[in-house]
């Protein structure tokens, strides 16, 4: 059986890998696809688990070759899928969620229509950049480059299937769950 592929996006510290950690642990046999990053590894982050993280010659060779279902850059980084790894886990009837940026999520979206693209979005700005900042994983340069983002990440957030307040924690990962689990249905 064919399964449909959820896209999540959202912007930098919108709260995406916290809602899908809750999420995750609820409903364990949804599988996060691993991405491609040309961005440097943060601590604690594990080559092959949080990201393949590549060198910049690697990457391009990627695109060279074709092998990316989408990328895209963003903040002065290169992100990507991998094609050939999410077909086959569709092929398999795996349930497989992408965590990638609003570019991505639409270059997904027109490959395959029958994709469901999920914007996480913030209670207000202000919420958005007390998280970014309070993550504490970011130099002042690249949270102001994420925060450049936001407006164009908004806007393109319009061609998205559903948006998804992250307001309180426990029940935008409800609402998550309502939105896949519906979707499944269909
Ligand atoms: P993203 O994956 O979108 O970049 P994170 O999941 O890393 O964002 O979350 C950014 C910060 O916001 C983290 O410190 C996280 O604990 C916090 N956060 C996430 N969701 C909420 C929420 N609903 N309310 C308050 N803080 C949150
Ligand atoms: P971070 O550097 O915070 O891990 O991710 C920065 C942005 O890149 C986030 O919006 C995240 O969703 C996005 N991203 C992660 N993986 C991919 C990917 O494979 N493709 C695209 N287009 N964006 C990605």
């Amino acid at each position: 059986m064919n399964k449909k592929l959820f896209v999540i996006s959202g912007s930098s510290g919108v709260g995406k890998g916290t809602v899908l950690k809750g999420f995750l642990n609820k409903n364990p046999h949804f599988m996060l696809s691993i991405s491609c990053t040309t961005r440097l590894p943060r601590e604690g982050e594990v080559d092959g688990v949080n990201y393949f993280f590549l060198s910049k010659e690697e990457f391009q060779n990627c695109i060279d070759n074709d092998k990316f279902l989408e990328w895209a850059e963003f903040a002065g980084n290169r992100y990507g899928t991998k094609r050939k790894y999410i077909k086959q886990c569709l092929a398999d009837g795996k349930d497989i969620i992408l965590e990638i940026d609003t570019k991505g999520a639409l270059q997904v979206k027109k490959q395959m229509p029958e994709a469901v693209l999920i914007f996480i979005a913030p209670p207000s700005l202000e919420a958005l950049e007390k998280r970014l900042r309070g993550r504490q994983t970011e130099d002042e340069a690249t949270i102001q480059k994420r925060l450049h983002e936001v407006k164009q990440e908004l806007e393109r957030a319009q061609n998205f299937d559903y948006k998804i307040v992250n307001d309180e924690l426990e029940r935008a990962v409800s609402e998550l769950e309502n939105v896949i689990i519906g979707e499944q249905k269909c």
